[in-house]
């Protein structure tokens, strides 16, 4: 079995049950749950030309498997999300290792104890270690933030480093915005960890799919109760039917080939696309990738190098590390952020998280308050920050609430 992919102009609406707009984890996690526990025939209206949306992976003329939308790096605490996902793919063990290129000098990042005696030297950074050790405890990590609050000067020494050689110049270059600018939640990802262990992340569960996440998206979507149509922008073939004219005015109903469509709609794209921006476009973040094949079995020391004090790019990837796929060749990407101004060529990757902006998206959440059969789910239109995992357990949590009533129906 393949999945079955089909063309919007032989759709007829009432051969579904469900209609679910994005093919990332948010929109592929519900259509399985709702296909495959529910029963329900699920339609999935995914405008790019493939499945897996940011997780999409593929090889390159070269033969090394890459990631065509941001490196990505499975980890969790939440072991249903891991067991979960193992139905579709065998995971590999891989941890993620990033190092900043502090002027050509490596230092793990997160910023850890390894880091600190990189820049400080062993002597002044075991005074150091102490001094954040009987302030916050062996082994914890401090946002930069907290650390910045400091008044002890040799917390401040520390906080001023880390400040001006990790986060001031990337975030600048990330977000076009300085640390204190961008919301706390954001620097916060990437904590000052007083420890040694060099990984990026310190989750329990932690890997790649060993396939790549093409085949796992296949995996989850060869069910044969999913059609899947490519190409299709969900606002050209939605008629959406208001309340009244007015701008605010709430949606009643959304029609397809010209009938409402009673059965859930999990929409997982941006809002603002759904209403043609009528309130104005939600700022995002966009990226450019940039991608050079090198004659040479590996480029960087580790799988991710942040240059966080010099260079336009933020970051630069080697997938061979993250895949570990064994070639004489090597794909490195280099990413530049931008600013989201064109939709017609850019796509939207990083909400700009502040009260402004969350207010804006709330203007076009309240446009939905009254259609009881719409769900907005996922990064885009939920406009967060959510890592995979995240995505995979709100999608697990949706298809429960959509399922509710059919499975109480089936338990009385
Ligand atoms: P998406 O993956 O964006 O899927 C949405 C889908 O909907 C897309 O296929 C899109 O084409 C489609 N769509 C959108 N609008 C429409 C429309 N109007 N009509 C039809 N289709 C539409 N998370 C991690 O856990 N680890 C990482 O290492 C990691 N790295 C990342 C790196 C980058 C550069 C970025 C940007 C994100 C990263 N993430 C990472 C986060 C991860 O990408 C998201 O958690 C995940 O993509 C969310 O899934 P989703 O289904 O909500 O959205
Ligand atoms: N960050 C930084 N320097 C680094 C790593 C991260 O300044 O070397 C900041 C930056 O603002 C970034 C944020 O921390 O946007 C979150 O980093 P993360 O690696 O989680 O970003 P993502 O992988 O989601 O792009």
């Amino acid at each position: 079995m393949s999945v079955s992919y089909v063309d919007f102009k032989t759709v007829d609406p009432n051969d579904y049950d469900a209609l679910i707009v994005g093919s990332g984890f948010a929109g592929s996690v519900v259509a399985r749950e709702l296909a495959e526990r529910g029963q329900k025939r699920v339609l999935i209206l995914e405008k790019r030309p493939h499945i897996g949306g940011n997780m999409y992976d593929e090889y390159d003329e070269a033969g090394i498997l890459v990631h065509r939308y941001g490196p990505h790096i499975f980890h969790t605490n939440d072991e249903g999300v891991y067991r979960y996902l193992e139905r579709f793919t065998e995971w590999s063990d891989y941890s993620h290792h990033v190092l900043a290129d502090w002027y050509g000098t490596y230092m793990p990042v997160p910023f850890n104890k390894n880091s600190m005696e990189i820049a400080f030297g062993k002597e002044r950074a075991a005074e150091l270690i102490d001094k954040l050790i009987e302030t916050f405890g062996d082994e914890r990590k401090v946002t930069i933030n907290e650390l910045r609050a400091q008044e002890d000067p040799d917390l401040s020494e520390i906080a001023d480093f880390v400040y001006r050689n990790v986060f001031l110049y990337y975030t600048q270059k990330q977000w076009g915005l300085t640390p204190e600018e961008v919301d706390p939640s954001v620097t916060a990802r990437v904590p000052v960890f007083i420890s040694r262990d060099n990984r990026y992340f310190q989750d329990a569960y932690q890997g790649m799919p060993r396939e790549g996440y093409t085949k796992l998206f296949e995996n989850m979507l060869e069910h044969p109760l999913i059609d899947v149509c490519l190409h299709v922008e969900a606002e050209s073939v939605f008629d959406l039917e208001f309340e009244d004219d007015t701008e605010d005015a709430s949606l009643q109903a959304i029609l397809l080939k010209g009938q409402e469509f009673e059965g859930p709609i999990v929409y997982t794209g941006p809002l603002d696309e759904l209403f043609l921006a009528r309130f104005g476009r939600l700022p995002y973040r966009s990226l450019d990738f940039v991608y050079e094949t090198y004659d040479t079995e590996h480029k960087l020391p580790c799988g991710t190098v942040n240059y966080t004090v010099t260079e336009d790019y933020t970051r630069i990837t080697e997938f061979k590390y993250l895949t570990e796929q064994v070639s004489p060749k090597t794909t490195i990407m280099k990413e530049y952020s931008r600013a989201y101004d064109d939709p017609d060529r850019q796509i939207p990757y990083y909400a700009i998280i502040n009260a402004e902006n969350e207010a804006h998206y709330e203007r076009y959440r309240s446009l939905i308050d009254d259609l009881d059969n719409f769900y907005p789910l996922g990064r885009l239109a939920e406009y967060r920050y959510y890592n995979m995992d995240r995505i995979v357990r709100l999608a697990l949590d949706l298809a429960d609430t959509i399922l509710a009533p059919d499975e109480g129906t089936n338990e009385a």
